[in-house]
């Protein structure tokens, strides 16, 4: 890591929503890396986030774990007023948490849809919503949500999952332009395929396919898509706000 990128990071205080797992947790790490406090939360895995908690302070930064789920608005407002009082800041949110219901529209269960949107859309709401009076009153912040090419070009089966990630597309350039003149930028980062469980999950036969239309030839690794996202955190990318920034090894193009 370079001297310069911890240094930006150092003592700034971020919010990573779903991340015990996955993606979520690699860019919690990468942040804790950097220097940066860090606040999560996740809907069940508790061995996984005492694991998390236990590496980020190894790391010698403070963190803050909740469990909840980020689709209840009052839980995400109290999980945002307890980082703020205990840290006194909130630099970055990451909207990270995100989960996939996949069926033909046929089959999609009303049930999948809302659990989709809920989770994936509103959440991000819920918690933007929370820290921009924070971010807004420092003149200061960045928020990153965490968003997927099949809101760009749509993907069979993800029906809810894409209008989710295209609705993100939505809120990020809105409260880009709502934010802006406080300081706070607000981008998405749209990522094609990343080897998490998420993914794992994923037939051969599917997987496969999707490796053929990869032009860099295989999945990203949270890994990766964790320093683009810290890259976009980071004062480096000051100004950049309002784009839907894509990591998918030339997936969508
Ligand atoms: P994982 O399934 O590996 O991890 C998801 C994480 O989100 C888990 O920690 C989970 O918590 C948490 N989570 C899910 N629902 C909630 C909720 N309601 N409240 C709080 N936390 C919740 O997924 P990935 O790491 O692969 O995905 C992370 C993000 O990246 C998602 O938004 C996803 O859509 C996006 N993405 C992923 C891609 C990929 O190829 N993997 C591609 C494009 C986008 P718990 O462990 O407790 O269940």
């Amino acid at each position: 890591m370079d001297e310069a990128a911890t240094a930006a990071l150092r003592k700034r205080v971020a919010i990573v929503t779903g991340a015990a797992r996955g993606i979520g947790r690699a860019i919690a790490l990468e942040l804790g890396r950097r220097g940066c406090h860090v606040a999560f939360n996740y809907r069940a895995s508790r061995d996984a986030a005492d694991r998390l908690a236990g590496e980020l302070a190894a790391l010698g930064v403070e963190c803050a774990a909740a469990q909840m789920d980020v689709a209840d608005f009052a839980a995400a407002e109290a999980m945002v007023r307890d980082v703020a009082d205990r840290f006194g800041r909130i630099d970055y949110l990451v909207n990270n948490a995100g989960i996939v219901r996949d069926h033909f529209i046929l089959r999609m269960s009303e049930r999948d849809w809302d659990e989709v949107l809920d989770t994936n859309l509103k959440g991000a709401f819920n918690f933007s919503k929370a820290v921009a009076p924070v971010m807004m009153k420092a003149r200061f912040g960045a928020i990153l949500n965490i968003s997927s090419v099949s809101g760009v070009t749509g993907n069979i089966g993800q029906a809810n999952y894409a209008a989710s990630k295209a609705g993100l597309a939505g809120l990020t350039k809105t409260l880009a332009r709502e934010l802006a003149g406080r300081n706070v930028t607000v981008n998405a980062l749209a990522f094609g395929l990343i080897d998490t469980e998420m993914t794992q999950g994923l037939p051969e036969e599917i997987k496969a396919k999707i490796l053929q239309n990869i032009p860099l030839g295989r999945a990203g690794t949270a890994e990766e898509a964790a320093r683009v996202a810290a890259f976009l955190l980071s004062d480096d990318a000051r100004y950049i706000t309002g784009q839907v920034v894509q990591a998918d090894g030339g997936m969508a193009m």
